[in-house]
C-alpha cells in the first residue's frame, strides 16, 4: 500500500484516540523562493494526510539567538509533534543554532546530532528523510543492494552521508564520492546504483554509467530556460542517462514525492512517542500527595 495512505488511516485513529492532530511546525528564515516552494508541498502532504502543518516564518535578518528561542517554544508546545527548519540557513546563522536547540525527540528531519549517532550505530532514531526515500525507492522497486556496487554522489550530513550509512545497513558496497572526488567517472564506471546528491546540474551524464546501472537522482536545482522560464531539474542529465541506465528516476516525481511521504510516518512517530511520554507523566504525578 501507498506509504501516504497508510499514514493517513494511522494519522485518523491517532487524532479520534487522542483528540488532536499530530503537528508539524516548519521553520522558513527569509524568503527563499525555491525553499518556499518545497515548504508549500510539505504543507500540502500534511493536509492530504490528516497533519496539522504551521508554517512558522522568520525575517531573513533574524537572529541567531530569536531562531534558537523559537525553536526552544515549539519543542514546548504540546501540539508540535516535530519540527523541520529549511535549508540553507542565512550564512550568519551556523546550522549548529538548529542542530542544538532541536528537541532529538521532535527532529523528524534526524539532524540532531543524537539521531545522527543514533544512525551511525543502528539504533532506533529520526533518518533524514531524503536519504531514507533514496534507499526506500531501491527497496520498494525490487534493486537488489546486497554486495552490489553503490556510488553515493555528495557527502553532506542530511543526504550523502545518511544515504551511505543506510545502503551499507543494505549490505551494499559504498564508494562516496564529492568535490574533491579527482575522478567522478571512474567510481561511475563500475557502480550498478548510483545515487546523486550533489545540487550540480547536468552532473552526471549517460557516458559515465555501467549500462543496465541504477540511477537515482536526489537533486533539485532551478535552472533558468531563457525564454521558457524556470525548471525544475536533477543532478543527472536524464536524456542522455536513460539511455544507458537500467531504471532512472526523474525530477521532479522521482525522490522528492517519497520524502514527503516519510516525512509524515516521522511526524506521527514523534506524535505518538510525545502522547506516551505525557500518559507516563501524569500517571507518575498522579502517585505523589501534595504535603
Ligand atoms: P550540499 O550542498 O550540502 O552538498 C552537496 C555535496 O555534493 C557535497 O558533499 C559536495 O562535496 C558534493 N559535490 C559538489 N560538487 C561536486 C562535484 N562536482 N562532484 C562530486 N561531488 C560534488 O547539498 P545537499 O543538501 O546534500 O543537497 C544535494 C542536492 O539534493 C541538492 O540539489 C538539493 O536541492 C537536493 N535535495 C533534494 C531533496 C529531495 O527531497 N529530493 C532533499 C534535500 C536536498
Amino acid at each position: 500500500m501507498e506509504i501516504r495512505a497508510v499514514v493517513k488511516t494511522e494519522v485518523a485513529a491517532f487524532t479520534a484516540l487522542e483528540g488532536y492532530a499530530p503537528g508539524l511546525a516548519v521553520v522558513l528564515v527569509g524568503a527563499d523562493a525555491p525553499s518556499a516552494v518545497y515548504l508549500q508541498q510539505i504543507l500540502r502532504t500534511c493536509r492530504t494526510v490528516g497533519i496539522e502543518g504551521r508554517l512558522v516564518e522568520l525575517a531573513g535578518d533574524v537572529s541567531g539567538g530569536h531562531l534558537r528561542r523559537r525553536i526552544l517554544e515549539l519543542n514546548e508546545d504540546p501540539l508540535v509533534s516535530g519540527i523541520i527548519v529549511q535549508m540553507p540557513l542565512p550564512p550568519e546563522i551556523p546550522l549548529s543554532v538548529v542542530t542544538d536547540a532541536i528537541d532529538p525527540a521532535k527532529d523528524v528531519d534526524g539532524i540532531h546530532p543524537l539521531n545522527a549517532g543514533r544512525l551511525l550505530l543502528g539504533h532506533p532514531g529520526f533518518v533524514p528523510t531524503t536519504a531514507q526515500a533514496a534507499v526506500e525507492l531501491l527497496k520498494r522497486s525490487g534493486i537488489e543492494l546486497r554486495g552490489r556496487e553503490v556510488v553515493v554522489v555528495g557527502r553532506s550530513n542530511v543526504v550523502g552521508k545518511p544515504a551511505a550509512v543506510l545502503l551499507t545497513r543494505e549490505d551494499a558496497t559504498v564508494t562516496v564520492c564529492h568535490s574533491r572526488t579527482v575522478d567522478l567517472a571512474l567510481h561511475l564506471a563500475r557502480a550498478d546504483v548510483v545515487l546523486v546528491a550533489a545540487g550540480r546540474p547536468g552532473l552526471v551524464n549517460g557516458s559515465m554509467l555501467k549500462p543496465g546501472a541504477t540511477v537515482v537522482d536526489i537533486g533539485i536545482n532551478v535552472v533558468n530556460r531563457g525564454l521558457a522560464g524556470e525548471a525544475l531539474v536533477g543532478d543527472v542529465d536524464f536524456e542522455s542517462a536513460r539511455l544507458v541506465a537500467g531504471a532512472i528516476t526523474p525530477v521532479p516525481g522521482g525522490v522528492g514525492p517519497v520524502t514527503n511521504a516519510l516525512l509524515m510516518t516521522h511526524v506521527l512517530q514523534a506524535a505518538r512517542a510525545g502522547a506516551e511520554l505525557a500518559r507516563s507523566i501524569s500517571v507518575s504525578t498522579a502517585g505523589v500527595v501534595p504535603q
